[in-house]
């Protein structure tokens, strides 16, 4: 019988407006599911993910059952970005541990798609069980890279493998036996880049209680930048299956269903066999008890027959090149729009405020009119009649200087401006005439008729026209 005592955290971070990662802390499943993709598209897709883990899983509570389970809610989040064009694209990470009983025996068993991690924390050492699935990570494991240089390689959040990007996915899967004592570290990615595994490892082996644990991990992240959402869920090993049940996950493993590849390749599965790893992760792993699923694990710790791997590698580069799209659209696009967005409306705002600002008085045949503008327009801006005066080249000096000026327009700084303008050019010529004809000086009370086009104009309205002999 074994026992299991747990503590979960989650945390938005210091950057991100949303926080896209789901958990799961039930008796005996717990999940850590990373969304991405769009606004809100990360965040369906973790819930989702997360929902149909729980449903399928408690449905079929088996090692079997849980990478099934996995695999339900690749499909469910699939299928619902299909429904949905505007979560196209979306996608999640999933790790999940789970207890289940097989033959008489406790099993801890651990799935994981994508790059969010499980550890194992066992006698004061920190041991990653789950392969990331992150062009970094493959090309670590494929040698390309050192594992110091993948922690700062651009592509380390790129991943090759995502749940709910495409109909089928390939889920890693582990058993082990559950020891009295031990601990085990689910978590997003916005754990592991902010601590490395001496920090983690630390902050484990000094706190006692998972859920102190967890709250400790998550604030560490934060205060060493909190970049991203960061989620973690810990599992502690109260009592254990007696070590002389460590039979039951080898064969466990040997006896686990294989779906289409490597049928009969157990030899992995046994600890203390670690020759046939091409990389140090098996050995490590096995070291420890922790022990792949045959056939669901993926080809670096458990190869499988040429034919299938060259076939898998091949959709994992399809995937990857998807991936690589896919985030550079979601982040790198997204600020280039957010500038682009920035510079056409500052310089909108900046044309239309020099256009808007401006109005001048002109000629519509022989009427002066008052537009709005710029004469002759600016850019795309053409100017706009704010009003007829009803005022005529017959009413207003008919001097030829004026009426080039008017033909090509008379800019004028604002809009009462502009009517003062006419206004003036009204009395001028109505004190020349009664001048002429009365001699005396007293100009005659000149309003323009009609209100301005409310329309464009707040203030200017109010200012009227000035001219006014009498008062
Ligand atoms: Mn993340």
């Amino acid at each position: 019988m074994t026992v299991l005592r747990t503590g979960s955290a989650s945390d938005t971070g210091l950057v991100r407006s949303t926080n896209q990662d789901r958990s799961l802390e039930t008796g005996t499943l717990f999940a850590v599911a990373d969304g991405m993709g769009g606004h809100v598209g990360g965040e369906v897709a973790s819930q989702i993910a997360i929902e149909v883990l729980e449903r399928a899983f408690g449905s079929q509570p088996s090692s079997r059952g849980l990478t099934e389970a996995v695999e339900s809610a690749n499909l469910a989040v699939w299928e619902h970005s299909q429904d949905h064009p505007d979560l196209r694209g979306m996608g999640t990470t999933l790790t999940a541990a789970a207890l289940v009983n097989e033959d008489g025996h406790d099993l801890l068993v651990l799935a994981n798609v994508g790059d969010s991690r499980s550890y194992q924390f066992q006698d004061g050492r920190l041991t990653q069980i789950s392969l990331d699935h992150s062009v970094a990570e493959e090309m670590v494991r494929s040698g390309e890279l050192s594992p110091a240089e993948a922690t700062v390689h651009p592509q380390r959040h790129i991943l090759t493998r995502a749940l709910g990007v495409t109909p089928d996915v390939v889920v890693d899967a582990w058993t082990v036996a559950p020891s009295s004592g031990d601990r085990y570290l689910l978590c997003s990615d916005g754990l592991t880049n902010e601590l490395g595994n001496n920090q983690i490892a630390e902050i484990l082996a000094s706190r006692t209680d998972p859920q102190q644990a967890a709250d400790t991990l998550v604030e560490a992240a934060r205060r060493h930048g909190g970049n991203d959402n960061i989620t973690v869920v810990v599992i502690d090993v109260l009592v254990g299956e007696d070590q002389a049940a460590d039979a039951g996950p080898a064969d466990q493993a040997a006896a686990a269903p294989s779906e289409g590849s490597s049928a009969g390749r157990a030899s992995s599965g046994s600890p203390g066999t670690s020759e046939d790893g091409p990389d140090g992760i098996s050995t490590a792993l096995d070291a420890t008890g922790i022990v792949p699923v045959v056939g669901r694990a993926t080809g670096a710790m458990n190869p499988p027959p040429s034919s299938v791997r060259r076939q898998r590698r091949k959709s994992r580069a399809t995937a990857r090149r998807r991936e690589r799209g896919r985030r550079l659209v979601t982040v790198r696009s997204l600020v280039f729009l957010v500038i682009l967005a920035a510079i056409l409306v500052g310089g909108y705002s900046a044309v239309r405020w020099f256009d808007v600002s401006s109005y001048y008085v002109g000629l519509d045949g022989n009427e002066l009119m008052i537009y709005q503008g710029r004469t002759g327009g600016v850019l795309w801006y053409h100017p706009v009649v704010v009003e007829r005066t009803g005022v005529t080249t017959g009413n207003i000096p008919s001097d030829p200087l004026t009426v080039r000026a008017l033909r090509s327009g008379v800019q004028e700084p604002s809009y009462a401006a502009a009517r003062a303008y006419v206004s003036g050019l009204v009395a001028t010529e109505a004190r020349t005439r009664t001048a002429a004809a009365f001699g005396a000086d007293r100009p005659a009370p000149v309003v323009l008729p009609g209100k301005p086009t409310a329309t464009l104009l707040g203030t200017a309205g109010t200012a009227g026209l000035a001219v006014d002999g009498g008062h």
